[in-house]
């Protein structure tokens, strides 16, 4: 169930039914003002609503003065081991403080902690780790890692509660996605305090994406999840907040910037169509709007898929043709296929989001198209629009009466 009870961080609302939060985490040392601010600017123009700093240090903890002074978004303080520095942390006027109450020091050091954070108005999250779960489930956790991560959390919030403090949100990570997945269900079903996903130490890159996108893009689907910060080894902290936002935009819980579609490419290609996507990718991260865009590879299956796009392009040999909501604007040479699109965007949003066409043109554009058209072409398009259609009669052939499985995608089991 999504989350009942909400926080909030510096002004931005966590649960509640409130949109999904982006976050990261910078990777400078914080106490290196100038970077830290740098990283944290970038982050904010890639999107984050929040940003948390690790405090393993009282110079760090020093510069949070002036970084949450500075800062265009929320900070966060991590903060483990030391309660010391939980409280100089709020303090310094953090937004919110990230630490893990079973390396605190104990409970009389989570509760002084707890009255600061109080007193201040300051939200914690509160989080469990499978690395370093308390010593008593240790034996738990080799027999049963899920339930063991579960019962470290509900212990951490009966704490809490019995410190009356409830102005917190929890994580529960794990760098395997199936027990992240399962232990986030689990705790959903028992608390309804906001959630905070994220695999742990996801990996690179290329690697962390993929596991992050199947592990909260899971979670997400079912409701479950109200902030998500994607864990990636890179020192771009800019590329997870990209990442984290490919996945709300996916899932359609989020609208932020145009969103491109382009084909996989096969053997009908007949332009250097990477090059092309990779140019559209880049000049539409100057646009704000959630614009659709859409690259297609060869003029084969016509605008076929890409007929809802705001925007699009397709091109054979030598030329090309622009077209917006499956409709032709104009054939231009495939070298200019991409200054052109652009020039056409720009001409949208120049006369209030109106498609200028000329008449002309777009009947030179349909005659191209109409030629290089191949209505009985099979090809990757056509054939999983085949394999859809099988799919839903294969579907209203089922019993669901019979089906143990039947419409059960995106529940809880
Ligand atoms: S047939 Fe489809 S996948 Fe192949 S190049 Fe054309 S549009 Fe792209």
């Amino acid at each position: 169930m999504a989350s009942k009870r909400s926080v909030t961080v510096g002004g931005v609302q966590i649960g509640g039914g409130a949109p999904v939060a982006v976050q990261t985490m910078t990777k400078t040392e914080t106490a290196n003002l100038q970077a830290t601010m740098d990283q944290i600017r970038r982050v904010a123009d890639a999107g984050a609503d929040i940003v948390r700093c690790a405090v393993p240090r009282e110079k760090d903890v020093e510069a949070l003065k002036t970084i949450v002074r500075e800062s265009p978004i929320p900070i966060i303080a991590d903060i483990h081991f030391n309660h010391t520095l939980a409280l100089k942390a709020i303090d310094a006027g953090a937004h919110c403080i990230r630490l893990n109450p079973g390396n605190i020091g104990g409970p009389e050091k989570v509760a002084e902690v707890a009255d600061r954070a109080k007193a201040a108005g300051v939200p914690l999250r509160i989080g469990v780790n499978s690395g370093s779960l308390p010593k008593h489930l240790h034996d738990l956790e080799m027999t049963n890692p899920v339930e063991a991560l579960v019962t470290a959390a509900v212990e951490f919030v009966g704490l809490m509660e019995r410190l009356r403090f409830e102005d917190f949100k929890v994580s529960l990570k794990s760098t395997s996605v199936p027990n992240t997945i399962a232990a986030n269900r689990l705790l959903s079903d028992r608390i309804d305090y906001p959630l905070h996903l994220g695999i742990t130490e996801a990996g690179t890159k290329w690697s962390g994406s993929l596991k992050s996108a199947v592990g909260l893009g899971t979670l997400l689907a079912d409701g479950i999840g109200d902030t998500i910060r994607i864990s990636l080894s890179t020192f771009h902290a800019e590329e997870e907040v990209k990442v984290a936002w490919e996945i709300l935009k996916a899932l359609k819980l989020r609208e932020r910037g145009p969103v491109l579609i382009a084909c996989p490419t096969c053997g009908r290609l007949q332009f250097d169509m990477d090059s092309v996507v990779a140019e559209v990718e880049r000049r539409l991260e100057a646009y704000d709007d959630p614009i659709e865009v859409s690259v297609l590879g060869c003029a084969v299956n016509g605008i076929g898929e890409a007929r809802h796009a705001d925007f699009g392009i397709t091109g054979a040999k030598d030329m090309g043709m622009i077209y917006s909501k499956g409709e032709p604007i104009k054939k231009v040479r495939t070298e200019n296929l991409v200054d052109e699109l652009f020039t056409e965007i720009d001409k949208y949003y120049a006369s209030g989001k109106q498609v200028t066409r000329d008449a002309t043109a777009a009947a030179e554009a349909a005659a191209w198209l109409a030629e290089e058209e191949d209505a009985t072409a099979m090809t990757p398009e056509r054939l999983a629009a085949m394999e859809l259609e099988k799919a839903k009669a294969d579907a209203d052939a089922i019993d669901e009466a019979l089906s143990p499985v039947a419409g059960r995608r995106f529940t809880r089991a």
